[in-house]
């Protein structure tokens, strides 16, 4: 059995098996006390050893923090504080002996340490309660858009649009690197594909086409970005959730966008109760009711005029200055939803001049209806946009960028034949843990993170 499944069991003595990694070992004269974890929940089972009863004494030595055993017993109500019920050990066999050099001792480590040992963290209270919190929400993301009616696409990984243009691309090539360093530059006639490839940064463009055919879609797939930027919000791996849906405007996304993440709180709340309490403790205190009130209020929307308003009129002294037409920087997103609003914020109609090529153009001609998620602790949590559905408006801001209009037919066709006012968002699945767990760094919310020289495990 789980130990999950036995601390919720009503039924007492009955003969169990478990089988776990030693947290603790508590000795004394006449018995034992093995706390033993097996990644199912958080909390530890309780081993009661009565060591007359043990015919082996060493295996009492060899469970250490650690070792992984499995213990036969008989389940009992506990007599002791904090848990409800034991086991009451009759065999123990050492599945595998854990020396002392084990790097995961009683104290507690940093995540700076931890980072250090990725292949291990995973059995510390924390990493195990995130990749629990991960996968539930991984669910509740397909969980929610498949209620919905949403066809879940399947974006390439590689692609050769350089269209996409929401970062810089880590490139897929066969060519032999040498060359690369010749004068003659690179013919990519010879590569693999026949032309230059690369890993996506979004599936957003190959999702407008399949959302014009079948309506709604999402995505939900890694996503790759060769940024140089060494932040707590940043990945150059990471995995994004992108609907796209047609028939919908602007307001059509921020409402879904707020009902998603209201959905995915509510569904982490509720499956991964002991988990939350265990971030509310000891990572982030008060998130817990934090999230309940997020879950219960309206988010806040303003369009970037008033944002940039609200922090002109704030006094405040940023680092980054703040007139009409710049790019918010996260202390600006922060200060909106941390200090003004002081829940999730929703600001819409951006300048053109700093969003994409392919957001919809408002009336005033200097805005396009692209809309973002700023959610306290982060930022920027998700990005979208109504996209342009005029043929003409969308060849013009093409032209008008200096981008190739050739490169763009594929995506053109859908404004020529039939087209529909469409909108989607992206959320980074990564931003959204740490917004969930309250963990500052996203290289703690990913099994394995890739950032700027670092590629390991
Ligand atoms: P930022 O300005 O914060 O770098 P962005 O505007 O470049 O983000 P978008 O292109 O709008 O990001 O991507 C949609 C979402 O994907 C973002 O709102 C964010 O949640 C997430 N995201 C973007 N870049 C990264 C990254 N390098 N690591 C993790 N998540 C990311
Ligand atoms: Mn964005």
């Amino acid at each position: 059995m789980r130990i999950k499944q036995i601390l919720k069991t009503k039924s007492t003595e009955q003969h169990i098996s478990v089988k776990g990694w030693v947290r603790t070992n508590r000795d004394s004269k006449t018995n034992a006390f093995i706390a033993i974890n097996d990644g199912s929940c958080m909390s530890n089972l309780q081993v009661f050893v009565d060591k007359e009863i043990l015919t082996d004494q060493d295996v009492l030595h060899r469970a250490t923090t650690g070792a992984s055993i499995e213990v036969k017993g008989i389940l009992v109500e506990s007599p002791g504080k904090g848990q409800s019920v034991e086991v009451r050990a009759e065999e123990i066999i050492i599945i595998g002996d854990c020396p002392e050099d084990y790097p995961l001792q009683k104290k507690r480590h940093s995540n700076e340490f931890l980072r250090e040992i990725g292949h291990l963290r995973g059995r510390t209270n924390t990493y195990s309660a995130v990749v629990r919190v991960r996968s539930a929400m991984s669910f509740a993301v397909h969980k929610f858009f498949q209620e919905k009616g949403f066809v879940n696409l399947h974006t390439p990984i590689i692609t050769a649009s350089d269209a996409e243009g929401a970062g810089e691309m880590f490139q897929v090539t066969t060519l032999p690197f040498h060359t690369f360093n010749s004068k003659a530059g690179i013919d990519y006639s010879r590569d693999f594909f026949g032309k230059k490839a690369s890993l996506t940064v979004s599936g957003q463009l190959s999702a407008e086409t399949y959302a014009t055919a079948v309506g709604d879609v999402y995505t939900f797939g890694p996503t790759f970005r060769a940024e140089n930027s060494n932040t707590t919000r940043h990945l150059a791996e990471f995995w994004m959730i992108e609907p796209e849906m047609a028939f919908c405007d602007i307001f059509g996304d921020m409402d879904l966008a707020e009902e998603f993440l209201k959905y995915i709180l509510n569904y982490v709340l509720e499956h991964c109760a002991e988990d939350m309490e265990f971030f509310n403790k000891w990572v982030s205190k008060g998130i817990l009711d934090q999230l309940n009130s997020v879950v219960k209020s309206d988010f806040a929307r303003i369009t970037y005029t008033e944002a940039i308003e609200e922090l002109i009129k704030s006094g405040k002294k940023f680092e980054f200055p703040v007139t009409w037409g710049i790019d918010l920087a996260s202390e600006h997103e922060r200060f909106l939803s941390e200090e003004v609003y002081k829940r999730p914020v929703i600001v819409y109609n951006y300048p053109k001049e700093i969003k994409a090529f392919y957001m919809k153009l408002n009336d005033d001609g200097k805005t396009v209806r692209a809309m973002d998620v700023l959610a306290p602790g982060i930022g920027e949590i998700i990005g979208g946009s109504e996209r342009e559905d005029s043929y003409d408006q969308l060849i013009s801001r093409i032209e008008e960028l200096g981008l190739e209009k050739e490169d763009y037919d594929w995506y053109l066709d859908l404004r020529k034949y039939g087209t529909v006012p469409h909108a989607g968002f992206g959320l980074g699945f990564e931003r959204m843990i740490q917004y969930v767990t309250g963990m500052t760094n996203i290289r703690d919310v990913i099994p394995y993170a890739r950032t700027p020289k670092n590629c390991n495990f």
